[in-house]
């Protein structure tokens, strides 16, 4: 298509979205829906979803390309807004950590403390063992004094260390407090990973869910495109960014550093790999974990995939790195991107915040608010003007 011809067909476009993730697809929802906004969604993979995306693989299996995505949440808000696109599958993720040559409940629990020393304690007992095996920092200042402070020393070795270690290439100590701000132990026999309210599954999955969201008449969708190849040839008015905030204002801060994944996708010809949806690997191989998709998705079939998890220095952002110096970067971009009245930032990428898919979903819902409000005041002003032009007045009396 020429410039010229693509400037015509997107005439009248109200919003410009950068991202068909959970931020963008959302938001382009609620200003068609709601707002009887025209939209244009590009994002530069060949799929919506983002990093949520869902697909079958070759063997017919469900899978999720970029790593296990569990859905759980406490905000009804957040719930009744997606129930809207999708029925749900009841799940509760479990995940066991591999540890000394037995498979033991991940987040640390009373079975996971019996099983490891051998012991029959009561729920009672195992507060007065943590407390007993916990050693006391007064000055917590890294993640390691964060976990031995809560857990003491052996637990912090079979469960934090290595795997802290793998995920983001630096040992514990060397981390803020902040990245294990908090240590969930139970001194209950709960297994559950999460304690949400809300936690399931999309039933046809996470694609069939983004597409119900974007199937609206004000809404096109333009794949495998870099905004950047198109946002000088289209009129639009707002744009609304969900990628990177230092790629937008061109690294003129710095790079803001991430950590990422490679995903090794295997499928097996049998029904079941291992007993729970993940199963944690803190102390051997490269890979920290391994996620089964049929407990996820509830699918049954007589053959089964599962995804290795490989920590990575360079690749895809998906984590960013929580150190002081990464968040004062941020503060720069961010003062930036307040000041830009043309463009709203929101998701993970642009506020380079790790975020769950739910605080995403309630992020763009909020930011929706605030982007409604200000199409009232608009529209509120323009009336004003039209009312106190007395040519307007006799026009509409007539
Ligand atoms: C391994 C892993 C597992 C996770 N598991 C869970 C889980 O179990 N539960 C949970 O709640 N959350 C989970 N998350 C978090 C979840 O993935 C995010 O909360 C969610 O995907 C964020 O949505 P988003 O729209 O902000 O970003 P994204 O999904 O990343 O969407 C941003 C989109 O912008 C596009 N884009 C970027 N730059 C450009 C550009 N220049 N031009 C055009 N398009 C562009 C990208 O291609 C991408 O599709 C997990 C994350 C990871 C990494």
């Amino acid at each position: 298509m020429s410039n010229s011809a693509l400037s015509t067909s997107f005439s009248g476009l109200d919003y410009l979205i950068v991202g068909a993730g959970f931020a963008g697809s959302v938001l382009a929802e609620r200003l068609a829906h709601a707002l009887d906004l025209r939209v244009l969604v590009v994002d530069k993979r060949p799929h919506i979803g983002g990093n949520a995306y869902d697909r079958h693989d070759d063997a017919g299996l469900l899978i999720h390309p970029y790593g296990p995505h569990i859905f759980h949440t406490n905000s009804a808000d957040v719930f009744d807004y997606l129930s809207r696109y999708t029925q749900w599958r009841p799940y509760q993720h479990r995940v066991l950590g591999s540890v000394d040559g037995q498979l033991v409940p991940i987040p640390i629990n009373l079975d996971t403390v019996n099983s490891l020393y051998g012991l029959k304690l009561s729920s009672f007992e195992m507060e007065q063992f943590l407390e007993s095996v916990a050693e006391k920092i007064d000055d917590v200042r890294t993640s390691e004094d964060v976990v031995v402070n809560k857990v003491g020393r052996d637990l912090y070795n079979k469960f934090f260390r290595g795997y802290t270690r793998k995920q983001w290439g630096m040992d514990p100590s060397e981390l803020d407090a902040s990245v294990t701000a908090r240590v969930p132990t139970r001194t209950n026999r709960d297994g559950r990973y999460f304690t949400d309210t809300f936690q399931a599954m999309p039933a046809q999955g996470y694609t069939r869910m983004f597409e119900a969201m974007l199937n609206h008449p004000n809404i096109k969708v333009m794949l495998n495109t870099d905004y950047r190849e198109i946002v000088n040839l289209i009129p639009w008015k707002q744009m609304i960014y969900t990628g990177p905030v230092d790629s937008f204002f061109d690294f003129k801060f710095g790079k803001l550093p991430y950590r990422s994944l490679q995903f090794q996708h295997v499928t097996l010809p049998v029904e079941r790999f291992q007993p729970v949806g993940t199963v944690n690997y803190p102390n051997d191989y490269a890979y920290t974990r391994i996620s089964e998709f049929k407990h996820i998705t509830g699918q049954t079939h007589s053959s089964t995939s599962i995804v290795y998890e490989y920590p990575r220095a360079q690749g895809d952002p998906y984590y960013p790195v929580p150190t002081r110096e990464n968040a004062a970067m941020y503060k720069r971009y961010e003062a930036e991107a307040d000041a830009r009245t043309d463009v709203t930032f929101v998701g993970r990428l642009a506020t380079y915040k790790y975020y769950n898919m739910d605080q995403v979903v309630a992020q763009a819902l909020t930011a929706f608010k605030r982007l409604r409000a200000r199409h009232e005041r608009q529209d509120a002003q323009e009336i004003s003007a039209l009312t106190r032009n007395p040519a307007n007045i006799a026009l509409s009396d007539t």
